[in-house]
């Protein structure tokens, strides 16, 4: 028997027995005739005592174990002289008799402990290495917990499991496929699902009424900081459903998490349009822990001679409070921030109230004390308050004060990890017309509903047809998504006539679907949370990479088996890519 107890398990109520632990070796000290190793397993640490007296046959063994060693020890657990307070197992140690090195192990590259002197591409090559470290597997285990918490929630409704193949054909949400060429079918390519959105739509018009997956998803996308080109979804799909429905479902689910980690209770949560949201925020998936909200101040400042604002679309700011300390030099620093090509303004303007109450502003030339007075009326802006306003074209204004919104609550600490404010996001417009390709995209995805009353709008003004479609956010991350799906073949085929299809590319790529759809679909509709982003922010993370056990870097690579790699060009020739038979031959 390797063990009898694990490495995170002995507590002074085992004191007397004699156990048998197996683990590795994270440290040894030896002190004259006495020797010491902590032993690590996955549950934790257990201290191993070699004390003055020992076979010195055995100490000769036990100090042959260097690091990271695979070793067996039995021996009485018996009370420790020096407690170690942030240990589990501190108040106890083990006093060896028998001890068995199992098997040797080279010098790690990297320390493994929770803090290590490894680099991030070091630690990736040697990721099972890593994983021993606790911060690490512990990531690894609450990804476990989740899964188990989504599971018992969802199969509690009644949410039946059902798998969706990974060779398919390509759907569209927006980013390239994976392909895999087949050998047989020569010139043939399956892709890999970037969702399994049309299976989940297809097993709704097979009658499984609710179904849900933890399943891999594929996206060639470019490669971002912390993207994955495989990543998991909780993808989910409910029939008989209108948005309430769902949205009430997966309210649920999430607070069932939050509930289940964090002890933590959100009362119901708030629900924006996305107009409100790009009007108040200037983002789809604002954080709202935090206030700063916009305010627009075209009619209060247009006219007064100001070239900037009188040639602004749009001129609003926030409110940064108790922000009037900000120095001239930190004011620059914020305006070199917004002027950054990334977001590309021309300039930022602030107002400061003092403590008196009396405001002054970098436009003091244009604005007298009365219009700054009115000014800071509209920021509700009280004595030690600063206020920051850009002006431009609306959409960029927008997106550049998100930013700046986001980079001063970083700054200001407001970005608490410890605090969760989700938050629903509705009405999204259905379609997002592309400058480049001159034609309109579905924002979500093609088998997304309109609202119904927006419907007569398809053909006059396809722009302002809003979607059933439905996010939800957690502090600043969408975190899910989903929309009420059409179910309607004629209605199915207008919207891909208006996504430029012709009718026989829609029934090339989703005749199999729309054919589905004359045999009886229900009305239905779902949603696909990012699993990996909800487990790091529960963890308080943000980057998903630590959470995933075998995760690519920000090139796309698994550096551990080097991968993607090149194939044999056996492999080539039989899958015909490239080469054909005859040429080889
Ligand atoms: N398939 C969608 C996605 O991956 C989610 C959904 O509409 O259920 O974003």
């Amino acid at each position: 028997m390797y063990r009898t107890h694990t490495c995170g398990e002995l507590r002074l109520s085992h004191i007397g027995q004699t156990v048998t632990l197996s683990g590795w070796v994270q440290r040894r000290r030896d002190f004259g005739g006495m020797s010491f190793i902590d032993l690590r397993d996955r549950y934790g640490l257990t201290q191993l005592a070699f004390n003055e007296g020992v076979d010195p046959a055995m100490l000769e063994i036990a100090r042959s174990a260097q690091r990271e060693f695979v070793v067996q020890a039995v021996g009485k657990v018996v009370e420790r002289e020096n407690k170690n307070g942030n240990l589990a197992t501190g108040e106890v140690e083990i006093l060896v008799s028998e001890f068995t090195v199992l098997n040797r192990a080279k010098t790690p590259p990297f320390t493994i402990e929770s803090e290590t002197d490894g680099g991030e591409e070091l630690r990736m090559k040697y990721r099972y290495l890593d994983i021993r470290r606790a911060p690490v597997r512990e990531k690894l285990l609450l990804r476990n917990r989740i899964n188990m918490m989504v599971r018992t929630y969802l199969n509690d409704l009644g949410f039946a499991d059902v798998e969706t193949p990974f060779l398919i054909k390509s759907t569209p949400e927006g980013a390239r496929d994976f392909v895999v060429p087949s050998r047989v079918h020569h010139g043939q390519f399956y892709a890999l699902p970037q969702s399994p959105q049309t299976f989940k739509q297809l097993l709704m018009v097979a009658g499984m009424d609710r179904y849900y997956q933890i399943v891999r998803c594929f996206r060639d996308e470019d490669l971002r900081a912390d993207r994955q080109p495989e990543f998991t979804q909780i993808d989910c799909e409910m029939a008989f459903v209108e948005q309430e429905d769902i949205i009430e479902t997966f309210e649920g689910l999430l607070k069932h998490v939050l509930r289940e980690v964090h002890h933590y209770e959100v009362g119901s949560i708030p629900r924006i349009t996305y107009d409100e949201a790009m009007r108040l925020y200037g983002n789809d998936k604002p954080d709202i822990r935090f206030g700063m909200t916009f305010v627009e101040l075209n009619d209060r400042v247009k006219g007064s001679g100001f070239a900037v604002f009188d040639n602004a679309e749009l001129v609003v700011g926030i409110k940064v409070e108790g922000g009037a300390g900000y120095t001239r030099k930190q004011l620059d620093g914020l305006t070199d921030y917004v002027k950054r090509p990334q977001l590309g303004m021309s300039g930022l303007i602030w107002m400061k109230v003092d403590d008196q109450g009396q405001a002054t502003s970098s436009v003091n030339k244009f604005f007298d004390e009365a219009a700054l007075a009115g000014w800071a009326e509209a920021f509700d802006a009280m004595a030690g308050d600063l206020v920051l306003v850009l002006a431009g074209n609306a959409n960029k204004t927008r997106k550049a004060l998100s930013e700046l919104r986001m980079h001063l609550a970083q700054e200001l600490g407001l970005r608490k990890s410890d605090v969760f404010a989700p938050l629903w996001v509705l009405d999204f417009p259905l379609l997002e017309w592309d400058e480049e390709s001159g034609r309109w995209f579905a924002m979500h995805h093609p088998f997304t509903s309109p609202k119904p009353e927006d419907i007569p709008l398809i053909d006059s003004d396809p722009g302002a047809v809003r979607a059933n479609a439905y996010d939800l956010v957690l502090n600043g991350n969408e975190i899910g998504g989903g929309s009420i799906r059409i179910h309607d073949r004629s209605l199915q085929q207008r919207m891909f006539d208006l996504l430029g299809f012709s009718k026989e590319e829609a029934l090339e790529q989703f005749g199999f679907l729309m054919n589905a759809f004359e045999f009886g679909a229900p009305p239905h509709g779902g949603i696909a949370f990012g699993f990996d982003r909800l487990v790091a922010l529960m963890g308080g993370d943000e980057v998903i990479r630590d959470y995933i056990a075998f995760p690519k870097n920000n090139a796309g690579r698994d550096v551990m088996i080097d991968a993607p790699s090149h194939i044999q060009m056996t492999q080539l020739t039989e899958l015909s890519l490239g080469i054909t038979p005859k040429e080889q031959a």
